[in-house]
């Protein structure tokens, strides 16, 4: 199997390589065969990115706004005409399910671009009225942006990056995770062929260290990453030396508050895809399952056996539900999260162990797996995993588990299912997260902010608000008067 792109990085509207740069082999999660072999950015290659985009930036600012958003809106087209063959790279890149990438990622991108595509007309700055003088403030752009990716969500992570700074007028520079390459050059030409000119959206492939050689150019004004929180502590600290703007979408480790009297199959519906989408490999996830003391052996009953019908295997094959883990270190940290929840003295209730899976024994599967009688002590319960682990926990009191759904240094997301919307309400307001969820779990549309409290980030993604975070208010006095001077 290939997915060899035409080259490695795309500049100024064309692909480009230079084979100095450091290998970076594509692999195939479901079966760990080389899918491809790209090049890390030298730092010519990060010198001509940025340029392009620096040259490019000023006159599609001075566009006007309807007029970018239709070559945004056009891209989105080409994005979901395209949906199958972009869903297949996005599988071979990541290894989720076909299943899932039909639905998810180019489709998540596609909304995001016809979003703000047409979002961005109405977005003005203000009038204030002096009675007769007056001021308004314009929302110019900032100019050059760098976008930097995780692996979950490639294609997704590129265009919500890319289409609040786009549609603001900036230019992008962008940077996918070195595991998952490839369809943020796919994203690119789907740009050039809407009618984006050259050098406004630049795709550079590298690990850390091109990330932040880009974070610290002296032209960049504005680093957004997807990522762990460590990462982002590197990423802002880098940004802040330089004073450059910075929007920080991290990690977490979300509760999932489950009362007596909730549905309980919209309850086990809720808490498996927030644990198990994407191989958990999903930041927002509900990994920490707080089950009230009266419903919790229902619960668990109804959650083994769903659990237990969880088809893993092929990604590519539709029937299946879960794929491979992004590589083999997150296989080795999930399995050794295993043993760490053992020796803590968790109850492994089901999983836990390395599918034999015919015909993909090299690829990076872990079976969908339950702690139970988790403590909040635990480090299963404090650390974030990022794979399909779900700890369960219980509780009696709803002042009790806000108070220690609440302990933890992330803010990322939190969900409560509950029959009682006076409660859902009152527990929602109380609990320290960004992204939240009554009665369901992990929905994200492009019309609602989303993004973390705490440590979980800085800033938002999506919604009008996305677009506050990829531009600076000018604020303009105008006299109508005579100037009144002491002097
Ligand atoms: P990571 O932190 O390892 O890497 C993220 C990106 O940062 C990669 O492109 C990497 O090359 C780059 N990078 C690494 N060091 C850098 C540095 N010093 N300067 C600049 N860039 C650098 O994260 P990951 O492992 O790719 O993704 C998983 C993490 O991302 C999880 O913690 C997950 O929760 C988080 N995540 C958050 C969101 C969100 O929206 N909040 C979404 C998806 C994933």
């Amino acid at each position: 199997m290939r997915a060899q792109p035409k080259a490695s990085h795309y500049i100024n509207g064309r692909f480009v390589d230079d084979e100095r740069g450091a290998a970076l082999p594509v692999i195939y999660p479901a079966t760990g065969e080389t899918i491809a072999t790209l090049h890390s950015a030298t730092p010519n290659i990060v010198e001509l990115a940025i340029e392009a985009a620096r040259a490019a930036q000023g006159a599609w600012a001075r566009l006007k706004p309807v007029e970018r958003g239709r070559i945004l809106r056009r891209a989105a087209d080409i994005l979901r005409a395209r949906n199958e063959e972009l869903a297949r790279l996005e599988t071979l890149d990541t290894g989720k399910a076909i299943q899932e990438t039909l639905v998810a990622d180019p489709a998540s991108a596609a909304d995001a671009l016809e979003y703000f595509g047409g979002a961005v007309a109405s977005y003005n700055g203000d009038y204030v009225d002096f009675g007769g003088s007056f001021a308004y403030t314009r929302r110019e752009p900032l100019g050059v942006c760098v976008g930097i990716g995780a692996w979950n969500y490639p294609i997704q992570g590129a265009a919500w990056k890319s289409a609040p700074a786009l549609a603001m007028g900036n230019a992008m520079v962008f940077k996918p995770s070195e595991n998952t390459p490839l369809s943020a050059l796919a994203l690119a030409e789907i740009y050039t062929e809407a009618g984006l000119p050259d050098g406004l959206f630049n795709v550079v492939q590298g690990y850390g260290d091109v990330g932040a050689a880009l974070t610290s150019h002296e032209v960049v004004a504005k680093v957004s990453v997807t990522g762990s929180v460590p990462t982002g502590k590197k990423v802002m600290a880098l940004a802040g030396s330089l004073m450059k703007h910075a929007t920080m979408e991290l990690g977490g480790k979300s509760p999932l508050i489950i009362f007596d009297d909730a549905d309980i199959e919209n309850a086990v519906g809720g808490a498996l895809l927030a644990n198990f989408y994407s191989t958990g490999q999903v930041c927002s996830n509900g990994t920490r399952v707080f089950v009230q003391k009266g419903i919790q052996d229902r619960f668990l009953d109804r959650l083994t056996a769903r659990t237990k019908a969880i088809r893993i295997g092929d990604p590519l094959d539709p029937e299946t539900q879960m794929g491979p883990l992004v590589n083999k270190a997150q296989q080795d940290k999930v399995i050794s999260y295993v043993g760490i929840g053992r020796e803590e003295g968790a109850t492994l209730h089901y999983g836990g162990g390395i599918p034999a899976l015919q015909g993909f024994e090299g690829g990076f599967f872990v079976e969908p797996t339950i702690f139970t009688g988790v403590k909040d002590e635990m480090r299963i319960a404090r650390e974030e995993i990022f794979g399909p682990v779900m700890s369960v926990l219980s509780f009696a009191e709803e002042d009790e588990v806000v108070e220690r759904a609440n302990a933890t240094e992330f803010g990322l997301s939190a969900g409560v299912f509950t029959r009682d919307l006076p409660r859902a309400h009152r527990v929602i307001a109380e609990l320290q997260a960004g992204s939240c969820w009554i009665n369901n779990y992990n929905l994200a549309p492009v019309e609602i902010p989303f993004g973390g409290f705490k440590q979980s980030g800085i800033g938002r993604e999506n919604a009008l608000v996305a677009l506050d975070h990829y531009s600076q208010i000018k604020s303009v006095y105008v006299e109508t008067g005579d100037v009144d001077s002491p002097y």
